[in-house]
């Protein structure tokens, strides 16, 4: 195997997402030659980072909020562990700072979850604009961009890191290190990686966007072979639910409680109102995964125009399925016509009375019915019948490798490995259901950490 290096004992960043592109130009802010090997070309490189509209859980650009770090460990039951967040609260304001000096701008939205009132913060242009800011940066301070490169093992000697091994259409190389920053991603794009660690059939899983497909595990299995310790909830991932039929990515279908969800067998299978968008679209999306055939279908009527911001929540390019009659509905959605109706009848009849406000809980449910409806229950029988099929995207996985609060890899002692580090997705911090709005943020965050400590190692 040949060695390849034109920088001497250079920090070497494996993927060129947000958490590789942070490390990449903050090591070489720190004066340190640096090489970031993608295996991507020039084109597509950046994983997920490169379609993300990468909204960030923030008040505004220097604030968390009061309960930023109890409400994010609070949604993975408290398993993910708080100093990873406290972390990133302190780390904030300098980072935010940095990132403005190299060119992003902030502003805040409302997002897709439309009955939830509060607004997050974007980078004008999503995680793309992030991507574009770093690069030049990254080039104007002589990062090598090796493009069309995996990362496949790392190499060491005596406990530490010295190098990569790596494959191109040059064939096998040798990449000696003085240290290793791992910014691959998850393992959402290896099928079957995806079949050996979640619970369900992984066929049926919708990739959110093309960036996914890069994603195979690597950076995560090499550090797993040198005896780092994994973190994260391994048999899960970060669940959207879209339309299948849609070509565009993050084709979102996040307006599901204003109408009812069935199966391929005509019938419903959860409580579609049980809580805001924002609270049930993940646990939505993983319940339509557990049905047959990992589908269902969103079934709605006229009434839907009751609700104003209805487009908002809507990103699939897809026009609805619309129908006068259920049967009608049931022939195009080929869904059983008798036990179709049987589940709206049983549904109309359960319907309660009661002010329906689509902008928040209303309270307003059904009655004597299993699964119930806790809100925006309208009958539904207006005709045009509406239907939107529904999947369930895999946007990232969970599982990863632990790390420090200096975003070095630690060992099954806990112990950091000397000369390896990691940040983003391929570290494993989350359970049970994602905090949206801190993908981006801790990836910038922590590749950044890891950039300038990787510099002076
Ligand atoms: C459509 C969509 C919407 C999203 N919305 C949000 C949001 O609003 N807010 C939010 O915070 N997050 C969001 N996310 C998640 C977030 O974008 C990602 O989790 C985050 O950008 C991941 O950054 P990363 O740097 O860890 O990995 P990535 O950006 O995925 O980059 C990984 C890079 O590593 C490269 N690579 C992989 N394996 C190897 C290897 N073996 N050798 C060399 N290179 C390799 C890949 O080619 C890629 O360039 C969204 C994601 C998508 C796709």
């Amino acid at each position: 195997m040949s060695e390849s290096a034109s920088s001497p004992n250079p920090v070497v960043v494996i993927g060129a997402g947000i958490a590789g592109l942070s490390a990449a130009v903050s090591a070489a802010e720190q004066g340190a030659p640096v090489v970031l090997v993608d295996r991507a070309g020039p084109l597509e490189a950046g994983g997920n980072t490169r379609w993300t509209s990468a909204y960030f859980r923030l008040d505004d650009v220097y604030e968390p909020g009061e309960s930023f770090v109890d409400e994010v460990v609070g949604f993975s039951g408290g398993r993910t562990p708080a100093w990873y967040f406290e972390e990133l609260v302190e780390r904030l304001p300098e980072t935010m700072e940095w990132i403005q000096g190299h060119g992003a701008r902030f502003r805040r939205l409302p997002t897709y979850f439309i009955n939830s009132n509060r607004p997050r913060l974007q980078p004008h242009g999503g995680g793309e604009a992030l991507l574009s800011a770093l690069r030049p940066v990254a080039e104007k301070l002589g990062v090598e961009f090796r493009y069309h490169c995996t990362a496949q093992r790392l190499m060491t000697e005596d406990g530490r890191v010295t190098g990569v091994e790596v494959s191109g259409p040059e064939g096998e190389q040798v990449l000696r290190a003085r240290a290793v920053i791992i910014a691959s991603g998850g393992f959402e794009g290896d099928q079957a990686a995806l079949g050996e660690a979640l619970p369900g059939d992984v066929t049926n899983l919708i990739p959110i966007a093309p960036g996914v497909t890069f994603n195979k595990g690597e950076g995560i299995r090499m550090a797993l072979e040198i005896g780092a310790r994994r973190g994260g909830q391994w048999d899960s991932f970060h669940a959207e639910p879209v339309d299948p039929r849609a070509e565009n990515p993050e084709a979102l279908v996040m307006v599901f409680p204003y109408g009812i969800l069935v199966n391929k067998h005509g019938e419903r299978f959860i409580d579609e109102g049980r809580g805001t968008v924002d609270e049930t679209y993940e646990s939505t999306a993983r319940a339509v995964w557990a049905q047959p055939g990992g589908v269902a279908y969103f079934i709605t009527d006229r009434k839907f125009e009751r609700v104003a911001d209805r487009e908002r929540g809507l990103l699939t390019g897809r026009k609805p399925v619309s129908a006068d009659t259920i049967e009608e509905l049931a022939a195009a959605l080929e869904l059983p016509a008798d036990r179709l109706a049987e589940t709206v009848g049983a549904y109309n009849k359960s319907v309660a009375d009661g002010e329906f406000d689509w902008r928040r809980p209303d309270g307003k449910g059904t009655e004597g019915i299993e699964p119930p409806k806790s809100n925006w229950a309208l009958t539904v029988d207006e005709a045009p019948l509406l239907a939107y099929p529904v999947a369930c995207a895999i946007v990232f996985t969970f599982g990863g490798l632990e790390t420090d609060a200096g975003a070095r890899v630690v060992d099954e002692d806990g112990a950091a490995i000397p000369g390896l580090y990691a940040a983003g997705e391929c570290t494993g911090i989350y359970h049970d259901k994602y905090p949206g709005g801190t993908s981006v943020l801790r990836g910038m965050v922590f590749g950044r950490v890891a950039g300038q400590a990787a510099a002076t190692a």
